[in-house]
């Protein structure tokens, strides 16, 4: 039996994107709020898709292999992977994940293509850094274009868009202007890469305001993750 403030959680949290949706003049319904689950047990994903999310979202391969194995396949149950991502774990990734958000470099598009032989094709997301530290993940905005050049030519993936995270201790609202310029630069050479994931439990008001398409709220939904490892 799910925890009852969970549902509350979920709900309130949805309010909260509604109206932070219309009070830029958005439509709730064109945002996606993934639910990272990272750090929780299986039954968290499984209590949260009786309440009817859809969308979840890992960061760590081996636990995000493990916790798909867990949950088993689910009637429209997807998942995104959103953490940084080793090449030889693209294998592994692939066979899990319907979006994966933090595609940063051309060898690791090249070997989730490689990874997608015979499958439906793959929803990824270019992770960009905005951030000045080369070791925090994604793609430095100088090198987006050509990434989503390259990204486009694979086969077996779809380019949807672009994804970041706000620099910590700095204002999100212009990180997640400059992150809409970027999106709009990726239009132009993929026009269907409409999607832009940015906002956490902090700044997914913010992120809505600039034009988020895709939120990753965690811990405010699932109460704190138990352990930070
Ligand atoms: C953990 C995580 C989130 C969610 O963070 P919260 O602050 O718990 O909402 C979102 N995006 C990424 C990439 C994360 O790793």
């Amino acid at each position: 039996m799910a925890d009852p403030s969970l549902a509350q959680r979920l709900a309130h949290i949805d309010a909260r994107v509604a109206q932070a949706a219309r009070a830029v003049g958005r439509a709730p319904e064109e945002i996606t709020r993934i639910v990272v689950t990272k750090f929780h047990a299986a039954d968290l994903v499984t209590d949260l898709y009786d309440l009817g999310v859809r969308d979840v979202g890992e960061n760590r391969q081996q636990e995000f292999s493990a916790k798909a194995e867990l949950v088993g396949p689910r009637d429209g149950l997807r998942w995104h992977f959103i953490g940084q991502a080793q090449t030889k774990k693209a294998r592994a990734i692939r066979a899990a994940a319907s979006v994966v958000h933090s595609v940063d470099r051309e060898k690791l598009a090249d070997a989730l293509d490689r990874a997608g032989e015979g499958m439906p094709d793959l929803d990824v997301l270019l992770q960009v850094n905005l951030t000045d530290d080369p070791a925090r993940g994604g793609v430095a905005p100088g090198g987006l274009e050509r990434l989503a050049e390259h990204v486009e030519a694979c086969e077996t993936l779809t380019l949807r868009g672009v994804m970041a995270v706000a620099p910590l201790g700095a204002e999100p609202a212009p990180a997640f202007a400059a992150l809409a310029d970027l999106a709009e630069r990726v239009r132009m050479i993929a026009p269907q890469a409409t999607w832009m994931s940015a906002g956490m439990t902090a700044d997914f008001a913010e992120a809505i305001a600039a034009g988020a398409t895709h939120l990753r709220i965690g811990s405010a939904i699932t109460g704190p993750r138990p352990d930070r490892g």
